[in-house]
């Protein structure tokens, strides 16, 4: 069958892709890399750079190299590059070829044709430029669709009914949000918001000046002064932003960055997640309103939305994920690859034209949450039964987190790391997968940082690092197939036995992650017992601090009663311990009267 390769052109980056014989959706690589970026260069000796090479000549000859040049495309203007004029249709079609050629080279046969994608928001002369790029390309353009339609298409190729997505893209240089009804096979936006200046350029730039505000503070030079270090630190900033969105900590280290009186300086610094994500919560919240123009425009209610799709690679960030989960009351998809998804629709979409059946794109994903069980809230009250989230259900494989918690009490010498999968906001509703202790911790205050970080791989095995951040002791747990784990257990009895030996001792405790942004979660820092005793009236508060003394009193008791009552004695006081954790007042007042029973019982016996 005819092969109709499917082109994202972005304005930062581009792909190319196709839907193989198989079914499966493939993207083209160079060198393993399946992004080209959307960068034309002439070099020193006047040989045409697309891609990666003229990039990185950017900054160094920026009069011999054009970015962005879709956003001038439909445009009756040429552009210089080097000492020739090109229109901007023309330097597209030296991207495109770029992507043909990279094609033709893995398929091993020529190929003639491509659906092209476009933003929603282009104008039929935009729309006509880009099919012109793709003729002097030599491919034959056989349909141009819009990028949100693309991203819809990867998950939704066929629904059996109505479906409505709302598509958030958030790229390198743009933003739109589009609401896109599939019916019949027919795929329409029903409406489209956005602003062509907002996106992760907008994010490593803030970091960049806030580096460059730090430096400038200790050091009292400004690394923005001149190009060389300026584009170091810039480059630096896109990484540090990188790793945010998988470490809660990043340094910057650039060696002999700058010189002050003859003296080399070094720019080393520490940047925390949750000081970027203030940086960047104003642009988020543009995006925000955005979306409730959108939904505004097409006349639905949130509810009416079957599904969140994630485009653009700056969508990885958790803020906006967080944020955006939570306005929309609903998970999002983030199944396929925000950099890929809309290459992958167009490629459906040339597959469709050719006439074949093709399902929606197959990803591997993990099939549950996976976290730990820490101190937070829980049913309107703190718990100790608490599920904190590190990798979400549908996340794509392989995939690395790490979170930060602290410890609940002073001088807390281990921590216990249960990790459970699962949905539920309770861990005893999900399924334990293993745990282990962080023992010998430094003797501080609560609030000691642990990092916990999860790394699972394709073949579903995940490792589980905890670390005390300022010693950097660590320890480490493989759980070898968490998937058919959840699936060989049952859910029963077995957890919350496990349970009952965690809890033993109070120690174990840790808080939920200080990083969760207290306007996505709700999750905020919480103390122990002493916060959950603020939450009651004072004869509630009288009657916990009474059932703790009974507990210690029952557990005292059980040392010398015989054995069946012993065992009562401390089933009971578990129980109660348990209700005292969740703040239940109910269930305190009724265990303490049947345990005060028990105890009086062998008092008198
Ligand atoms: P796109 O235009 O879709 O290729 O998106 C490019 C933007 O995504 C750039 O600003 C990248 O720095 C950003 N980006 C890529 N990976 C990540 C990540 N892991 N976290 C945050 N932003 C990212």
């Amino acid at each position: 069958m005819e092969t109709i390769l499917g082109i994202d052109l972005g304005t930062t980056n581009s792909e190319v892709a196709v839907v193989k014989e198989n079914g499966e959706v493939y993207v083209f690589r160079e060198d393993g890399n399946p992004i080209l970026p959307s960068v034309v260069g002439l070099d020193d000796h006047g040989e045409l750079l697309v891609g990666v090479a003229a990039r990185n000549q950017y900054v160094l000859a920026p009069d011999r190299t054009i970015k962005s040049i879709k956003r001038q495309m439909g445009q009756d203007i040429k552009v210089k590059l080097g000492s020739q004029e090109f229109r901007p249709e023309e330097i597209s079609a030296m991207i495109l070829r770029k992507l043909k050629d990279r094609a033709e080279k893995e398929l091993g046969y020529a190929v003639s044709k491509a659906v092209i994608t476009v933003p929603a928001f282009f104008s039929e002369i935009q729309r006509e430029a880009t099919r012109q790029a793709g003729e002097l390309a030599g491919l034959e353009v056989v349909r141009i669709i819009n990028e949100p339609t693309a991203a819809a298409l990867t998950y939704e190729p066929h629904p059996t009914d109505v479906e409505r997505l709302l598509v958030y893209d958030l790229g390198g240089g743009t933003f739109d949000v589009s609401i896109v009804q599939i019916e019949n096979g027919v795929v329409e936006v029903l409406s489209s918001h956005g602003d062509t200046q907002l996106g992760g350029d907008d994010f490593d730039q803030l970091l960049f000046d806030h580096i460059c505000d730090r430096f400038q503070k200790e050091h009292d030079v400004d690394l923005r002064k001149s190009q060389i270090p300026k584009s170091r630190v810039l480059r630096a900033s896109e990484e540090a932003k990188k790793q945010l969105s998988s470490e809660p900590f990043v340094q910057v280290t650039e060696e002999f960055i700058a010189e002050k009186n003859g003296t080399p300086l070094n720019l080393q610094l520490e940047l925390a997640r949750s000081d970027y994500e203030k940086l960047i919560m104003p642009l988020l919240t543009k995006t925000l309103t955005c979306v409730d123009q959108a939904l505004t425009d097409s006349k639905l209610q949130v509810n009416q939305i079957s599904k969140v799709v994630l485009v653009g690679g700056a969508t990885r960030t958790p803020l906006v994920q967080s944020l955006l989960s939570e306005r929309l009351s609903q998970p999002l998809h983030t199944e396929v690859n925000p950099d890929l998804g809309v290459a992958m629709g167009a490629a459906i979409q040339g597959a469709l034209i050719a006439g074949r059946d093709v399902g929606p794109v197959l990803v591997d994903i993990t099939p549950h949450t996976l976290g730990i069980q820490c101190l937070g809230p829980l049913y309107g009250r703190i718990s100790t039964f608490h599920f904190s989230e590190v990798i979400p259900r549908n996340t794509a494989l392989p995939a690395s987190r790490t979170q930060v918690y602290t410890t609940a009490s002073d001088e807390q010498e281990a921590a216990h790391i249960a990790v459970f999968q699962g949905e539920h906001a309770d861990v005893r509703n999900n399924q334990m997968v293993g745990d282990f202790d962080l023992e010998g911790l430094a003797k501080v205050n609560q609030g000691n940082q642990i990092l916990v970080r999860f790394d699972l791989d394709l073949d579903g095995i995940l490792k589980v690092a905890a670390i005390e951040r300022n010693t950097g002791l660590a320890q480490n747990l493989v759980i070898e197939n968490s998937a058919s784990l959840f699936r060989a257990s049952n859910r029963d009895g077995k957890a919350n036995s496990r349970l009952k030996k965690t809890f033993e001792s109070s120690r174990h405790f840790v808080k939920t992650p200080q990083s969760a942004p207290v306007e996505s979660t709700g999750a905020v820092l919480l103390g122990g017992t002493d916060l959950v005793d603020a939450k009651l009236s004072p004869e509630d508060r009288t009657l916990f601090q009474k059932a703790r003394e009974l507990v210690a009193k029952a557990q005292d008791a059980a040392q010398s009663a015989g054995t069946e009552d012993a065992d009562e004695l401390r089933q009971l006081a578990t129980q109660l311990e348990t209700a005292l954790t969740d703040g239940n007042v109910g269930e305190v007042r009724d265990l303490s009267v049947k345990l005060e029973d028990v105890v009086f019982y062998l008092q008198d016996a």
